[in-house]
């Protein structure tokens, strides 16, 4: 994802190309990217050796899991929705693991009869449900148990998990409790020790506390985990400048941890997979000029791309075709719904743009279409998926016949 003199390019395809075919708000995802990430990642860790199971709910597109699973990556998942679509895609059951604090008994039937690597438990309750339902099938399931190891992850507030004042997991002591508890079991196994802190982390610090506490509660169980499952959340560069995870580092620690415990390390990260691979195409419609600044009203709105508006996340914006231009106003993106949340950036000394251009929201890989709805009564956009020279659907826009 280039500029060739004054064209914005994805791989070898012009992107205001892209938007006059196929019309805007458009998703466009790079392969090459996709490729380059997994790759890294998994080079990153190679010491380790770890199982990488892709968290499905930053991007679960169809496609893109199954492009996903031919590069090597086993599923996290979420939902019973996104257990199906990871086995449809050809995700084998023994490299996907599923987390939650709410899974119904539906959903936990379900992922018995699918014989998958590991149901990873988030409270009492349902380890007694797991077990219950084992017990049913006459089945003894393999579980892994979420500890909430009450670390910091220092990042926002909405994405932080780790805390004990988070729903997510079970504190030291219902940990300890509930090992005892299942030992004794003749339906459920324990396998996994699982954490996962938050979300677009990028220091380590917050990683190596999280480290020390499995340490030390797996020294107090005097348990031997097959799995330790490390959770996700590495972040990524939305600012463009070089802030990035030193991933690096991160293996070092996780080295040293080894060391002490053989067991088999499980990552299930989701946004250092996807985030910078999709770009989100929007066309202006209008531009209202105001006193201070001025007003871009792009075709692209919250219910296309709602970080901004639920986290009050910052993305990159970029035009598509370049100008040796600046405007002498700050200029707004906003989107057309009836809500003052409904905007992505504040810009001084952009481009001057006109109405009917064409720009771009970057990084919109991980949560940006997976966090889309149908709010206004808008119809979901196209994603396309970009590989060299050739253009894939991968989603195609929802028709209005079929909303109204
Ligand atoms: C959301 C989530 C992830 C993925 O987090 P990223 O920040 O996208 O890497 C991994 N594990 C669990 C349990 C999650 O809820």
């Amino acid at each position: 994802m280039i500029y060739k003199k004054k064209d914005f390019f994805i791989e070898k395809v012009k992107a205001s190309k892209l938007a006059k075919i196929y019309s805007t708000p458009l998703y466009c995802y790079s392969y090459q990217k996709l490729s380059e990430n997994i790759n890294y990642f998994k080079k990153m860790f190679k010491s380790i050796d770890p199982l990488i199971c892709f968290s499905v709910k930053s991007n679960p597109n169809k496609i893109l899991l199954s492009e996903i699973r031919k590069l090597g990556l086993g599923a996290d998942v979420v939902s019973i929705g996104e257990l199906m679509r990871s086995l449809k895609a050809g995700i084998k059951p023994n490299k996907i693991v599923f987390s939650g604090v709410g899974k119904t008994s539906k959903e936990i039937s379900y992922a018995i009869q699918k014989k998958i690597l590991l149901i990873n438990a988030e409270s009492k309750s349902e380890v007694l449900e797991i077990e219950k339902l084992a017990k049913a099938k006459k089945r003894k399931v393999d579980i892994g148990l979420r500890l909430n190891p009450n670390t910091d992850a220092k990042t926002l507030s909405q994405i932080s998990t780790g805390k004990k004042e988070n729903k997510f997991g079970v504190s030291e002591k219902t940990f300890l409790n509930l090992i005892d508890y299942i030992k004794k079991s003749n339906f459920i196994n324990l396998k996994c020790l699982s954490v996962h802190i938050g979300s677009q982390i990028l220091n380590n610090k917050p990683y190596e506390k999280m480290l020390k506490v499995l340490e030390k509660i797996i020294d107090k169980s005097e348990y031997n985990f097959e799995y330790i499952d490390l959770g996700g959340g590495m972040g990524i560069d939305y600012e463009n400048k070089n802030k990035n995870l030193d991933l690096k580092k991160y293996s070092f620690h996780i080295n040293n941890f080894l060391k002490r415990y053989k067991t088999k390390i499980i990552f299930e990260p989701g946004r250092s997979i996807v985030g910078n691979t999709g770009l989100l195409i929007s066309q202006i419609i209008y531009i209202k000029e105001g006193d201070n600044k001025n007003f871009i009203i792009l075709d692209a709105a919250m219910n296309d791309f709602m970080r901004p508006a639920l986290y009050n996340a910052k993305h990159r914006i970029i035009p598509l075709i370049k100008t040796n231009t600046r405007s002498k106003k700050a200029y707004e993106f906003v989107g057309p719904i009836c809500e003052s949340t409904d905007k992505f950036l504040t810009k001084k000394k952009f481009q001057k743009l006109k109405e009917k251009d064409f720009i771009a929201i970057c990084d919109v890989g991980a949560y940006g279409m997976a966090l889309s709805s149908n709010y206004n009564l808008r119809p979901k956009a196209t994603e396309l998926l970009i590989k060299n020279s050739k253009i894939q659907i991968i989603y195609k826009r929802q028709s209005l016949k079929d909303l109204i």
